[in-house]
């Protein structure tokens, strides 16, 4: 039987552990805090608020998230969103604004200038980018949509996804799909009208205009909670890994063991392990003196990629591991806060308000939490709002206190939403280190983790910072990485 070890109990490794387990290994998963889930955590109040620290909801983007809900036979406990919470605001000129549903919507928009909406009819017609250009995102809206689309409805977005800066981000890496529909169809509205992205085939994916998003009957923490259940003591909670070495011989107790953590001059000249000097087992020692190591085939690393400086990895490791710990994460704070209805004028009839930087305003945006999922506000006429601030575009707002926060909450809130009470429930969570930002020149990380798998079999590296920054891409990734783990090793 396979022994594979998972650093990192968030939704990766914890999926990860549960379909490798199906598949007949025998899996250990160690997790650093006290709790399973990474940045996927729910609060409950006592008096009948609910809120979430990290991620409110989860795209179903493929078959394959549906899957894991049945798997966990969590069907009766999904929460889809109250159908009144489809509406998206942006907001420009410091009003709130309905973004358009449909393609006639959008020509008579409040959103866009005459201008801009004449850009969208001249947008197929515009010149393709080279193939082999790392473009950013801003450049590439720019040269398709002109500064307009920029300015107002994909700044905002980014606020909301990425909590980024469109500047800085990669369009082919942070949204492959925007620079895949221009690669596959020459236009983003053509390829739209055509369908979109092409799916590889017997691709499970669900296109993004269809997919829904989903949540829990008690939050989103259910999903890591049930998964960790299942796993039973195959997860140890408060046991951060602090060293890695490998071994070559077949002993579990290393004692005849030839240990490789300081050699030199042994390795091929890239720094790749040779195949006959393939390590039999990799050895992980956790931060408790009183543990003792232990063995296993296979090793994960599925924490953060900042949290790779925290592990003394074997000295050929170590080189390719340590770049990846600078994939940029600003800090964002999650304030959730509740307020009784009647306090707010606006009838918050959607999914929430997305702020461009332009506006002006200290928060990012506002998900309308009870509207999408009532639960979480007490059913006595009251309401809870989650308000981001923060990320790459005002880093030094993560780092006010938390009054001065407050303050800057609910003041843009009275000016947005027509709020004239006090909030009646506060939940403040600050993230330092939030979301990955996947930049210009994410490819050379992407490289580096590639080699560092392809010179060192049985080491893998899963999570948010190498595919895809969502709860659903973390998700699907698991299964991809699960099946391949499966064809290498057995
Ligand atoms: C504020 C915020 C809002 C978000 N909103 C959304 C949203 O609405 N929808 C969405 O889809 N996604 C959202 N995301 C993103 C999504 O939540 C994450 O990308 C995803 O949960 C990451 O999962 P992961 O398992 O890859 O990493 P993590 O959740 O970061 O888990 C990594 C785990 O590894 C552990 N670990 C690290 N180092 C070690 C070590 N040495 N030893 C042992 N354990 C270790 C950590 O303690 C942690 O538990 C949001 C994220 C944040 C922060």
């Amino acid at each position: 039987m396979t022994r594979t070890a998972i650093i990192g109990g968030g939704i990766s490794g914890l999926t990860l552990a549960l379909l490798l387990r199906d598949k007949g290994h025998s899996v250990r998963v160690f997790e650093a805090s006290d709790q399973p889930g990474g940045a996927i955590r729910t609060t409950r109040s006592t008096d009948g608020w609910m809120a979430e620290w990290g991620p409110n909801t989860i795209i179903e983007s493929s078959g394959r998230i549906k899957r894991l809900v049945s798997m966990l036979d969590l069907e009766e406990r999904r929460r889809y969103p109250d159908p009144t919470a489809k509406k998206r605001y942006i907001v420009r000129d410091g009003k709130m604004v309905a973004v358009p549903g449909s393609a006639g919507g959008l020509l008579s928009t409040p959103l866009l200038s005459t201008s801009a909406k004449l850009s969208i009819l001249r947008e197929p017609f515009r010149r393709r980018s080279r193939n082999d250009h790392d473009e950013t995102l801003a450049d590439f809206v720019r040269r398709r949509l002109g500064d307009e689309f920029l300015k107002w409805p994909i700044d905002a977005l980014v606020g909301g996804i990425y909590a980024g800066d469109p500047e800085r981000l990669s369009v082919r890496h942070a949204f492959p799909r925007l620079a895949l529909l221009e690669e596959q169809h020459g236009s983003l509205i053509l390829g739209q009208i055509k369908g979109g992205v092409r799916r590889p085939p017997g691709s499970d994916e669900i296109p993004r205009n269809k997919a829904e998003i989903f949540s829990f009957d008690d939050g989103l923490q259910v999903l890591p909670d049930t998964i960790s259940n299942r796993l039973g003591d195959a997860v140890s909670f408060l046991t951060p890994v602090k060293k890695i070495t490998f071994i070559n011989g077949n002993t579990g107790t290393g004692e005849s063991a030839d240990v490789h953590e300081q050699r030199t001059g042994d390795t091929s000249p890239t720094g790749a392990i040779p195949p006959a000097d393939r390590p039999q087992r990799w050895r992980v020692q956790v931060d408790d003196p009183l543990e003792p190591p232990q063995d296993f085939d296979v090793l994960i690393y599925a924490g953060t990629s900042y949290g790779l400086s925290d592990i003394d990895f074997p000295e050929t490791l170590a080189p390719l591991l340590d770049p990846v710990t600078e994939i940029p994460h600003p800090p964002v704070v999650s304030f959730t806060m509740g307020f009784r209805r009647s306090d707010i004028a606006h009838p918050l009839d959607g999914f929430g308000m997305l702020i461009p930087g332009i506006e002006g305003f200290p928060i990012l945006g506002t998900l309308f939490t009870s509207t999408l999922f009532p639960n979480r506000a007490p059913d006595d006429g009251h309401v809870t709002l989650t308000t981001y601030m923060g990320g790459s575009r005002q880093p030094d707002i993560a780092g006010t206190d938390e009054e001065e926060q407050a303050g800057m909450v609910v003041s843009s809130l009275r000016k947005l939403l027509e709020l004239s009470g006090e909030p009646r429930f506060r939940h403040r969570i600050l993230w330092s280190r939030a979301i990955p930002q996947y930049e210009t020149g994410f490819a050379r990380f992407l490289t580096l983790m590639d080699r560092a798998e392809q010179e060192h079999p049985g080491f893998y590296l899963a999570g948010n910072y190498r595919t895809g920054i969502s709860v659903g891409d973390t998700i699907n990734a698991a299964f991809d990485l699960a099946e391949r783990i499966h064809q290498e090793e057995s």
